[in-house]
């Protein structure tokens, strides 16, 4: 099985009927890189940026982070590397962020809600990113979006580090993508209008379920209540890639649930165009989706639109 499954590398995720679907992996450190290139992941969907903030004893410096970033963008060597910005609070706490404590900490201060408050700690890291993207092929996601308003400022703040960078010569690329996780309701309800200030999606189904079924993910003890495959949740998703579509953008899933091939069809009929999942399952997934056949599209969207 394990000879069958490396008779995949090289071959791309398509259907039998030629949809094409990007098979990528989701890291959380650089070590994780091998296991990306053996296992053939065509890039990097889903970088979690914590590791930086989580090592260290105090806040990274632009140069160290630079180092970090630029190394992983060389070692994909053109592949695209979705660098995810810190999403810290909730469930991942550092001290020397000083963050008050909360009654309710994954409705609390974490991820953008940090960078948009502390700004100086954001502007550091997208100095970092965009000098990275001199490197490789980059591009950038921002966590826990809810509201337009907060990816319009995001985005201002983007423009003025390339400004900055500009100004003082350094490289970068101009053509970096930015994109936006869609992990709360309120994100996929909105994602007609936030699909027109990015260039991508990609869903954040652990924390979609989380808050669209107001079940905590870190709690084992509500076993069968917290459920990816809720019709709420599987609704979201449908309607996100619809507005990406809509609005000429794609849309990938980087959450658990990409990994799941009992939903590999739905989400093909979704139209999913990427799914980024742990580097073991990429080809596992490739597998999965060379054997479809997604000609009856229809039939797939119809009968799940039935059962919803
Ligand atoms: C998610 O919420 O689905 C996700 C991919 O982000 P994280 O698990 O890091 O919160
Ligand atoms: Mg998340």
């Amino acid at each position: 099985r394990k000879r069958l499954l490396t008779q995949l590398k090289g071959l791309p995720g398509e259907t039998q009927d030629g949809q094409r679907i990007l098979t990528y992996a989701n890291i959380g450190n650089p070590s994780d890189l091998g296991a990306v290139l053996a296992n053939d992941a065509e890039g990097i969907g889903l970088f979690r940026s914590e590791f930086l903030y989580l090592e260290s004893q105090d806040y990274p410096s632009e140069n160290e982070q630079f180092q970090a970033y630029k190394s992983v963008a060389e070692t994909m060597a053109g592949k695209r590397v979705i660098f995810r910005t810190l999403d810290i609070g909730a469930d991942k706490q550092v001290d020397y962020f000083h963050l008050p404590k909360e009654e309710n900490p994954a409705m609390g201060m974490r991820a953008i809600r940090i960078c948009l408050t502390r700004q100086e700690i954001f502007h550091t890291q997208l100095r970092a990113l965009y000098r990275a993207s001199a490197y490789g092929r980059v591009a950038i996601m921002f966590p826990m979006i809810a509201s337009v308003w907060e990816i319009q400022e995001v985005k201002k703040i983007a423009a003025q580090v390339r400004a900055e960078l500009t100004a003082s010569g350094v490289p970068f690329d101009e053509h970096v993508e930015l994109g936006i996780m869609i992990e709360t309701p309120a994100a996929a309800v909105l994602s007609n209008q936030l699909a027109k200030e990015v260039d991508f999606f990609s869903i954040g189904t652990n924390d979609l379920t989380q808050y669209t079924t107001a079940v905590d993910r870190q709690n084992q003890d509500l076993g069968r209540f917290y459920d990816p495959h809720h019709p709420a949740v599987l609704e979201l998703i449908r309607l996100t890639v619809e507005n990406a579509h809509r609005n000429g953008i794609w849309a990938g899933i980087c959450g658990e649930l990409g990994a799941d091939l009992s939903l590999t069809e739905t989400f093909l009929a979704f139209g999913v165009d990427e799914l980024s999942v742990a580097p073991a399952s990429v080809l596992p997934l490739r597998e999965k989706i060379r054997s479809l056949n997604q000609s009856n599209r229809q039939a797939i969207l119809d009968r799940y639109l039935e059962v919803r």
